[in-house]
């Protein structure tokens, strides 16, 4: 909730209070070099005990609610027919208004099954942006994800509040173009999480399912953010300010064939599922789920993290809870921005995004500035950040040429409910102090590269061992620590 104070300024406060706590640490900054050269100046292989605050992604590390916890002990792990899938079923039907389920052990779980079931080799998959799983399991499938979303969606210092709208232009042109028989189907995801957490308006998809229900296209979902969407819809669209999320979220399934989220985000719990009021296609999916996820009625997932699910999907819809995250990532983003650090704007739903393209101007995309600011940001500050540019997009299956991405981009994800003011005005200081010496960061190279999903395993070397110069400099400007 946004609080005024009484000298005008306005800040997030938090609307609960934290009664389990988790010890951090921060190690010297000599540890941290060390740490981070182990594993490759890749922040995915850093582990907790070198880490002080775990920014690398909001998937799976949420603050779970006592109400969470307290349904997870009286799970059913009843093989078939357990009576916590019956609660789940009940939630998305109240929240979401589905009628049938198919629940799956995470996000990239569903998007596997819906590429196994309607994805033919040869198919095009229209989408206002991509994500990394999603990519890879429909690309697995033979098909071919095409990103057509509104130019202004890549510009990082923007002012427009719905950057992840679908372009309707080009929609209709890839129709045109490709024909119906080719298209799999249109997705949209809410939020689109690559972009910096960039919202979609709900006038965009209206439009977006107008013109799929003329081509007789079908409409997924990708909800794993919807409650940061619905969010973002009642602060920015126009005739939604006095709609409840309950509210928008209503209207925006109105629009959905299939609906499918990651339960690690927005519910704050880790599981998943596929959920639809079309029996044609959840027929289609059903005979899969056993084969790859496990039985309809727990599919792969905890019988506790279901429960726990069915209180998340409900809690998410509290406004306080929908915006706790993006109101910290607006305040985190606005003190960067008062210290001249360049970040994505607007500020979007799950992290604050440094844009490494300006933080980092003579690094090359093709040697990674996103990573490599990532992996200065870790030595500067203790603070995990994922990178989210040139290596999180694997070559070119064919020519195995690099792909250089759309945007580099360093995550500080801000887990839902976790972390607090002060921390986040740690990393503020921290970021200030790195930036002022950002010519000292360089490059990096790979030295292992995976064939798929690089950036999960990669190992990195830094160019001119940057980073000993970077903790040098930061030992004698501020410190051991
Ligand atoms: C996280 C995420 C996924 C993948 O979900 P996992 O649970 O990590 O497998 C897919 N789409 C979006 C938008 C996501 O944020």
């Amino acid at each position: 909730m946004i609080v005024r104070l009484s000298n005008g300024k306005e800040i997030p406060v938090e609307m609960h209070k934290v009664r389990i706590v988790q010890k951090t640490f921060l190690i010297p900054v000599e540890q941290r070099l060390k740490a981070i050269e182990e594993g490759g100046y890749n922040t995915f292989s850093l582990r907790t005990r070198d880490i002080f605050l775990d920014m690398l992604t909001d998937s799976g590390t949420n603050a779970m609610s006592d109400n969470q916890l307290a349904a997870m002990m009286v799970s059913d792990d009843a093989y078939a027919g357990c009576e916590s899938f019956y609660k789940l079923a009940s939630s998305i039907k109240d929240v979401l208004g589905f009628d049938f389920v198919l629940p799956v052990h995470q996000g990239r779980a569903a998007e596997h099954l819906l590429a196994k079931v309607f994805i033919k080799p040869g198919d095009v998959i229209p989408m206002n942006y991509h994500f990394t799983t999603t990519r890879a399991h429909f690309e697995l499938a033979g098909g071919r994800v095409l990103e057509i979303y509104r130019d202004e969606a890549l510009n990082t210092q923007s002012t427009n509040p719905f950057k992840g709208n679908l372009d309707l232009q080009k929609f209709r042109d890839v129709i045109k173009k490709y024909g119906r028989d080719k298209i799999s189907f249109i997705r949209m995801e809410a939020t689109t999480n690559l972009l910096g957490g960039q919202p979609f308006s709900m006038e965009n998809l209206r439009e977006v399912k107008k013109i799929a229900a003329e081509n007789n296209i079908f409409l997924v979902f990708d909800g794993s953010l919807i409650s940061e969407n619905a969010y973002f819809i009642k602060k920015r669209e126009k005739g939604y300010e006095n709609k409840s999320i309950q509210e928008i979220i209503t209207e925006l399934m109105s629009y959905v064939d299939i609906f499918y989220l990651s339960g690690r985000k927005s519910s704050c719990v880790r599981g998943g599922f596929i959920a639809t009021n079309n029996k044609k296609y959840y027929e289609e999916i059903k005979p899969w789920l056993p084969v790859y996820e496990g039985f309809l009625t727990y599919g792969g997932m905890s019988t506790k993290e279901i429960e726990a699910m069915a209180v998340g999907l409900r809690e998410m819809t509290d406004v306080n809870v929908a915006g706790s995250a993006a109101e910290f990532v607006k305040y985190f983003a606005e003190r960067l921005i008062e210290n001249k650090i360049p970040v994505v704007t607007p500020p979007g739903g799950l992290a604050c995004h440094l844009d490494a393209k300006l933080f980092l101007p003579h690094i090359p995309w093709s040697q990674y500035p996103a990573g490599a600011l990532s992996a200065a940001v870790y030595i500067a500050s203790g603070v995990r950040s994922m990178e989210r540019g040139t290596i999180s997009v694997d070559r070119d299956p064919d020519t195995k040429q690099e792909i250089p991405s759309d945007l580099e981009l360093a995550r500080l994800a801000i887990p839902r409910r976790v972390y607090t003011m002060s921390q986040i005005e740690y990393v503020v200081d921290r970021l200030t102090w790195l930036h002022k010496n950002r010519d000292l960061v360089k490059g990096l190279k790979f030295v292992e590269e995976p064939p798929v999903l690089r950036f999960f395993f990669g190992k990195l070397t830094a160019l001119d061992n940057w980073g000993a110069k970077l903790a040098e400099a930061f030992k004698k400007e501020i410190g051991p620590e």
